[in-house]
């Protein structure tokens, strides 16, 4: 993390830069081109706003200014005048630095696991809709899939399903279709471990179709979350109400 303090020189700008290095972090007065490594603990010092302040601000340094407010290029993420009490303006500065440092909010259960699914769908072979799933249990991941041919077959990129290949509509000659579904691969790669998924949640990036369904529901998994719905499946929908199976949609872009 590298703060940038900038401004007039006055006492409070000395009281602030004490204040950072009893904190552990360095200084240096003069904005030397920074690398990634160097900039750990680095802080600035200098009279007036540098040429170069544009880049400076979209390196991500926390950018306080000490002194009267000015209009520079880009915004501060904090004016301090020295007008306010020492206290103040520590208190001020130490909360920003915190924050800085505690990053933005997690990602909720729901999202961290679709965000999951959604990566393992990048490994898809398939050259129609990419797919991914996860099943989780206790909140921890036991099995991934996504969707393409069968392990040791061509991949569906590559020629092995002649259905993708001939770019059959969607929903018409599913028989012939080679490929293996996302939710179909986790229930699989699990069975190939050795892994129970009974009781376990699956996280797909789209609503099981009626083939993954009954396979889920045998599988023992009790709930599904879909980010996006698939089309044709009224069915899959009746079928899980009626083996008493949650199904929610959970949208993530
Ligand atoms: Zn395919
Ligand atoms: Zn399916």
């Amino acid at each position: 993390m590298i703060i940038g303090l900038f401004g007039e020189d006055s006492p409070l700008t000395l009281v602030l830069q004490n204040d950072l290095k009893e904190k552990g972090f360095g200084s240096c007065r003069s904005p030397q081109p920074l690398s990634r490594e160097q900039s750990q603990h680095l802080v600035f010092r200098k009279r007036q706003v540098p040429p170069d302040w544009e880049s400076l601000g979209q390196s991500g340094m926390v950018l306080v200014w000490v002194g009267e407010p000015v209009e520079p290029a880009v915004s501060f993420d904090l004016v301090l005048t020295p007008g306010q009490s020492d206290g103040e303006a520590l208190e001020k500065l130490t909360r920003l630095v915190r924050r800085k440092l505690t990053g933005p909010p997690r990602p909720s259960w729901d999202e961290y696991f679709m965000r999951i699914a959604q990566v393992a769908s990048t490994r898809s072979n398939c050259i129609k809709r990419k797919v991914g799933a996860v099943v989780v249990k206790d909140r921890r991941i036991v099995s991934t899939g996504y969707n393409g041919t069968p392990r040791g077959t061509r991949n569906c990129n590559e020629g092995g399903c002649p259905r993708c290949s001939a770019l059959a509509a969607s929903g018409t000659r599913l028989d012939e279709c080679l490929c293996s579904h996302a939710e179909e691969n986790a229930i699989t790669q699990a069975a190939y471990h050795g892994t129970s998924v009974k009781g376990g949640c699956l996280y797909s990036t789209f609503s099981p179709c009626l083939m993954c369904a009954k396979m889920i529901i045998n599988s023992g998994i009790v709930e599904v979350v879909f980010n996006m719905g698939y089309p044709l499946n009224d069915a899959t929908f009746w079928l899980f109400e009626e083996a008493g199976i949650k199904i929610r949609e959970y949208r993530i872009d």
